[in-house]
């Protein structure tokens, strides 16, 4: 069934919490934790509890659910100090587009300058 739990999912894993991360945000909805390997000062991670494999596909079956991971994000950005200098919420779509895990997630990126466009 869309959004339930999958085996052999890494952020599934973090959710059920059978792998641990360094969480700094929680809602009934969703997860934010410190990426294992930022690339930046301040790189978390958003994620809806529930699974969907990227973003587009959590928006069309939840779009609350949706709207609350943007929601952390922003706040994410604010508890993290980096709203003034400016942040990146960025969602990697595809394998060709750098997703790597495929559990919906935002990428809260701040610290740093941050170039545009991304490579
Ligand atoms: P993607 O490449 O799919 O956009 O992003 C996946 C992110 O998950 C990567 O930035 C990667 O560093 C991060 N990541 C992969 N495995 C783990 C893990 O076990 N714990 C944490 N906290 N982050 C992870
Ligand atoms: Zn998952």
């Amino acid at each position: 069934m869309a959004g339930e739990p999958q085996a052999d999912c890494l952020f599934c894993k973090i959710v059920a919490g059978d792998i641990p991360a360094t969480v700094v945000r929680e809602t009934a909805t969703t997860l934010a934790f410190r990426d294992v390997n930022p690339q930046a000062p301040s790189h978390v991670l958003v994620i809806p509890k529930a699974h969907y494999p990227d973003a587009a596909a959590l928006a069309a079956a939840e779009p609350a659910v949706a709207a609350d991971v943007l929601r952390e994000a922003g706040q994410v950005a604010a508890d993290e100090k980096v709203e003034d200098d400016g942040y990146r919420i960025v969602f990697n779509t595809g394998a060709g587009a750098g997703q790597t895990v495929f559990h919906a997630h935002a990428h809260v990126l701040g610290g740093r300058g941050l170039q545009w466009p991304p490579g």
